[in-house]
């Protein structure tokens, strides 16, 4: 059993979890899912209806984590499961093209104006490591420059000062990362535009590509200061460098046509994954067409995929992106807000000193009194007091992302009676946060 305070009663999670230990490292298969930042067992979901998860111990959660965002539509949707279920009967791989995968890059593009091509893949961090190839095959430069706090996956020359779980373990640097896979990666502050036009100066016809967060939500959710990503754009272009927006967290989220759709700033290629695949593996990368001419087989960078436009994953993605029109991000923005404002309002009650930032509908909570602007901000927190506000919300039956470095998700699918549950619930939270102690 785990020595912490915040077991709970959640028997039957803990009986999978000391299974999983056994056959799987640290009993999760992805890191942040072990709760390591906040102590406590695990839940084992066995369901999900709409706005509500259901645990191996039958109790049932409020779910503001949405799978890491895909969830845009509440579990189990009938209209994403009926298209599932019709693709899975026609087979469930063929290795070949396929109708649905054309569907899905021709809807990609429709939303999305400098979108003009698209690769499917599995994972958002199939799409950024290759998004990367390509730029430097592109450019045949070779060095790249990312921000302190963003995430893009586990690609090697990615992980460095990356947010997400390596935030919450405070991994500076990855073992199995080599100098030469990291070497070309340059880390800057994020929201700091001098440091990276001083990048640019200091390596002359060197940077094949900026890749940034569209909006940051993996250091908890950051915005970037109005004309910060037009910034980065301007300096890629007078420098013969590509901008990379990854979207794979906030494409199809944060609007219909993700963050391009709030700040209109051109990407060069994209990055997506998350909503596009309805809560199956399906990821893509695009951009502008001439550069994707470069990519295998229209060109010579290579890349590929056994299971890229899997039928059941695109059918999946494609249903849900139909159902996401302007009165569906309406609805998710609407609660969004309601939540936001609920969270502060028990928090100033309790005079916790916080700060709920939000990039459109995604938004997280720091403990702190500050702005927070950059990963050096948000490692201030105090997240002590994150830890007792997330087990007293456990406890009363509401799901929070186990890190407070972690962008909070709602879906279309969370109502009146689900934003009534983790009202009830908020006061005792922001109490536990305003009492705990480091
Ligand atoms: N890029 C961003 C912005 C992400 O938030 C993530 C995952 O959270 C990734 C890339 C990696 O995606 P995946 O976990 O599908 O590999």
């Amino acid at each position: 059993m785990s020595e912490t305070p915040y077991s709970y009663d959640a028997p039957a999670s803990q009986a999978l979890f000391d299974r999983a230990a056994t056959v799987t490292p640290g009993g999760v298969n992805s890191p942040v899912r072990a709760f390591r930042a906040v102590g406590g067992t695990p839940r084992f979901m066995v369901s999900g209806t709409g706005p509500y998860l259901t645990d191996a111990d039958g109790r049932e959660y409020v779910d503001l984590v949405c799978s890491w965002g895909p969830m845009i539509l509440g579990h189990a949707h009938p209209e994403v499961i009926a298209a599932v279920q019709d693709a899975v009967s026609r087979g469930t791989s063929f290795g070949t093209p396929g109708e649905g995968e054309v569907a899905l890059a021709e809807e990609m593009v429709a939303r999305i104006e400098p979108l003009e091509q698209v690769r499917l893949v599995s994972s958002g961090t199939e799409a950024t490591m290759s998004a990367i190839r390509l730029a430097r095959g592109f450019t045949r430069r070779t060095k790249v420059i990312k921000f302190a706090g963003c995430y893009h996956g586990h690609v090697d020359s990615l992980l460095a000062a990356a947010g997400s779980g390596v935030a919450t373990f405070a991994l500076p640097d990855t073992p199995g990362v080599t100098g030469a896979q990291a070497g070309d990666t340059i880390v800057l502050p994020y929201n700091d535009l001098e440091a990276v036009q001083e990048a640019f100066h200091r390596h002359p016809g060197e940077i094949a590509c900026v890749i940034t967060e569209a909006s940051p939500g993996n250091m908890g959710v950051v915005p970037p200061r109005p004309g910060f990503n037009q910034g980065l754009k301007d300096a890629c272009s007078k420098n013969g460098a590509l901008y990379i927006s990854d979207e794979v967290m906030t494409g199809f989220r944060t609007s219909r046509a993700g963050w391009y759709g709030i700040d209109g700033v051109r990407p060069d290629l994209m990055t997506f994954g998350k909503v596009m695949g309805g809560g199956f593996p399906a990821a893509a990368f695009g951009g502008r067409a001439d550069i994707m001419a470069h990519l295998a087989p229209a060109g010579p960078v290579y890349q590929a995929g056994t299971l890229s436009g899997n039928p059941v994953a695109t059918a999946a993605g494609l249903a849900q992106l139909r159902l996401l029109d302007d009165a569906a991000y309406d609805k998710v923005d609407a609660v969004s807000a309601r939540i936001q404002s609920l969270v502060t309002e028990a928090l100033t009650k309790e005079g916790v000193a916080h700060r709920v930032q939000n990039a459109s509908n995604m938004f997280s909570v720091f403990f702190t009194d500050r702005e927070v602007r950059d990963y050096e901000d948000a490692k201030k927190q105090e997240s002590f007091r994150f830890t007792a506000f997330f087990h007293s919300l456990l406890a009363d039956g509401v799901y929070l992302p186990p890190s407070s470095f972690e962008s909070w998700f709602v879906s279309t699918a969370h109502d009146d009676q689900a934003v009534q549950r983790i009202a009830d619930a908020l006061p005792a939270a922001a109490r536990a946060a305003a009492e705990a102690t480091a």
